[in-house]
């Protein structure tokens, strides 16, 4: 299931996540490691406003690992608190917990003070659809608590899951909306599965990756597609690695939405490697 994310779904999703920052002492912001700005929803910072927050750069395990250091130093530098993990391997979960408790410290030790009776830390997880929300729930909470997927409109009593004794997690994630206004944004949404295919023709996503690749990655996209060299014309690359994969019509013409659907599947399931799609400095000349 796909969200339609029209005017009033967005205003009813941040309706839903401001009712609940009241609740809770700490956001876990989960981003794609692979594509950590334009996974981002483009209001995140207003509609959590100064409630503390802690970054997470999920599917680390898709990411190229340098690109996924230079991030954090970026997100470090700025402020934030980010963590890299793989909520499916379950990577950096003990890390989740301990940054949380280090980044509400102060808060705790005043509430001590006062002679308040500790308690665990309370957290909300938000993202865009896909992002691994569920995943990284049920990773915490060690049993199958959310359902995978997206389910805007099923509403239930709100939970918290017990992680540990130290935290506490609401049940239901907080679900917001992808910047899909930029069409590069939208491009590399798709590209990592966050979107549908159907949202944007396959042929310009594979445009998009394929050239991508070939400024990024040209050897993995050697590699992959046993390549002496990568044409520079976008058609002949569609056309060289259609011969090699047998992506044919007949009269030996390429079948170019046959190419794009293998790339796009291809780089999906990392067989061009781990690779990250935007870097830190991509950000600065915005
Ligand atoms: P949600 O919509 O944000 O709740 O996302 P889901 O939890 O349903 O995850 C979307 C997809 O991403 C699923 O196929 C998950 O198995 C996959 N996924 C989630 N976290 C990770 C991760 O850390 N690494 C990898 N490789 N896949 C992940």
């Amino acid at each position: 299931m796909t969200i339609q994310w029209f005017p009033g779904h967005m205003a009813k999703a941040r309706r839903q996540v401001t009712e609940k920052l009241g609740l809770i002492d700490i956001v876990f912001e989960l981003v794609d490691a692979r594509i950590p700005a334009s996974s981002r929803n483009p209001m995140i910072d207003e509609i959590i406003s100064n409630k503390p927050r802690l970054l997470l750069l999920n599917k680390a395990d898709m990411a190229d690992p340098k690109v996924t250091k230079e991030w954090i130093s970026y997100f470090k530098e700025n402020g934030i608190h980010a963590l890299a993990i793989d909520s499916q391997a379950g990577i950096g979960m003990k890390q989740i917990v301990t940054e949380a408790k280090h980044i509400l410290q102060e808060k705790f030790d005043k509430m001590a003070a006062k002679g308040i009776r500790p308690r665990a830390v309370r957290a909300l997880i938000v993202g865009i659809p896909n992002v691994g929300k569920s995943t990284l729930i049920n990773r915490l909470a060690k049993k199958n608590i959310a359902q995978t997927g997206d389910r805007p409109g099923i509403t239930k009593a709100q939970q918290w899951i017990k992680v540990g004794k130290e935290i506490e997690l609401l049940d239901t994630p907080g679900i917001l909306w992808p910047k899909f206004e930029d069409q590069e944004v939208g491009l590399k949404l798709a590209t990592t599965g966050a979107i549908k295919d159907t949202i944007l023709n396959l042929q310009d996503i594979a445009v998009y990756a394929l050239r991508f690749l070939q400024e990024n990655y040209p050897i993995s996209l050697k590699e992959r597609y046993n390549l002496e060299d990568i044409p520079n014309e976008i058609v002949e690359l569609f056309d060289e690695i259609g011969k090699r994969r047998g992506c044919m019509m007949s009269g030996g013409i390429t079948d170019y939405d046959k190419v794009a659907e293998l790339v796009i599947r291809e780089i999906r399931t990392e067989k061009l490697g781990k690779l990250t799609f935007e870097k830190p400095q991509d950000k600065s000349e915005d």
